[in-house]
């Protein structure tokens, strides 16, 4: 299809929080731009996770650029459905153009300008920056066996009532793990499975301060101190209330990882083997790049080397949210703020080439 759609400066790829503080960045700094997003209705990932999702950290410590997130009306931290919410307004609030249901198929750059290709046409751009987030390439390790339960990703969870009295299986020692976990304690009959032991973070220790923590190492690093180790020195798990009451409560006993899957379930190296009617893989995302193939940029584990958060081999495009690669915190909201404001800051300055006028 070689149909121009438009042109624009900048096309943002991806209306997730990251595309959001994207869009208002480019907005301030009167760039021409287009957000170009998958789906058919806001707010990212945050309208696809499980029932019970919510933040680690309370509102006011989840705030993209310009307008905070409005308070939770309801008990404890906000919900997805909330933050779904607040980034609905916030692209209305900010009237960002943002077109839905279209998906970028291909990037790829004549030495001039991007050619953004997608399902419905194509767009021509001088910069591009990809905020299309990680939900979208769940990932699930390779286990040998010929395992014929249920076979379910972080992704596919929605709550626990279908597995009642169920003998289920949650692989992972991350938040998703730990939450599901949780979730599915005392209402399946649950074995919990991570590499390694658990380690929790301080009780204390929510989003706002993994933040800090994030910030602060960047800073050490910048200004030629030791690594802190930032957020990973600290542990893998936020304690959100969830998972401390089944922690607490002795619901969240954990086994080491099993060697293979069975048709019946997991085997050990010991050859204890367990019944499953299910397992649920809490193992994790890769970034979701598959779009810029065709510029042909060399990756790493999944990644495109960057610095900050423009990547090296081709000035013009920026990549915000994935990880702490794109930046520390990048793919948190309170993270991605700075980083979106980084990300124009380049373009605008000319980012190793010539400025966007
Ligand atoms: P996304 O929300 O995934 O948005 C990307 C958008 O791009 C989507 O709308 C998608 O449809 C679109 N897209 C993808 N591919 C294309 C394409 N080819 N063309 C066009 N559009 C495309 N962060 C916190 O700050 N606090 C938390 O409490 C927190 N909890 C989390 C819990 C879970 C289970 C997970 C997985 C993450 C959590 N995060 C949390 C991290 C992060 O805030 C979220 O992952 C967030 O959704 C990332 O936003 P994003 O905009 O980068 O990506």
């Amino acid at each position: 299809d070689h149909r121009v759609t438009g042109t624009a400066q900048v096309v943002v790829i991806g209306g997730g929080q990251a595309g959001l503080a994207a869009g208002y960045c480019l907005r301030r700094a009167g760039l021409d731009f287009v957000i170009l997003d998958a789906q058919a209705q806001p707010g990212g990932a945050w309208s696809h996770g499980w029932d019970s999702l919510r933040l680690f950290s309370p509102a006011r410590h989840s705030l993209l650029p310009g307008w905070p997130m409005p308070p939770y009306p309801g008990p404890g931290y906000p919900t997805a459905g909330h933050v779904v919410e607040y980034l609905a307004a916030y692209e209305k609030r900010y009237a960002l153009p943002i077109r839905r249901a279209e998906t970028v198929t291909a990037v790829s750059h004549d030495g001039t300008r991007f050619a953004v290709s997608t399902d419905t046409g194509k767009w021509s751009a001088e910069a591009v920056v990809s905020a299309t987030g990680t939900w979208w390439r769940p990932f699930l390790p390779l286990m040998p066996g010929g395992f014929t339960g249920r076979r379910l990703h972080t992704v596919d969870y929605r709550g626990p009532e279908e597995f009642a009295g169920q003998d289920v299986v949650v692989v992972g020692g991350g938040n998703s793990g730990a939450q599901i976990a949780a979730d599915l304690a005392g209402v399946a009959n649950l074995t919990w499975v991570t590499r390694r032991p658990p380690r929790y973070l301080p009780d204390h220790i929510d989003g706002k301060a993994l933040f800090d923590v994030a910030t602060r190492r960047r800073q050490a690093l910048e200004t030629g101190q030791a690594d802190t180790a930032g957020v990973a020195g600290l542990g893998d798990i936020v304690a959100v209330p969830s998972v401390r009451e089944a922690r607490d409560a002795g619901l969240l006993r954990r086994r080491e990882m099993f060697a293979r899957l069975d048709s019946d379930g997991p085997v050990w190296t010991d050859g204890t083997r367990r019944h499953a009617d299910a397992v649920i893989w809490c193992t994790g995302f890769r970034p979701s790049l598959g779009h810029l193939a065709p510029l042909r940029l060399r990756t790493t584990r999944g990644r495109i080397p960057t610095e900050g958060t423009r990547a090296v081999a081709e000035p013009r495009l920026h990549l915000l949210g994935y990880g702490d690669w794109t930046g520390p915190a990048s793919a948190t909201i309170i993270g991605v703020g700075m980083t979106a404001r980084a990300a124009v800051d380049d373009l605008e300055a000319g980012g190793g080439r010539r400025a966007i006028l």
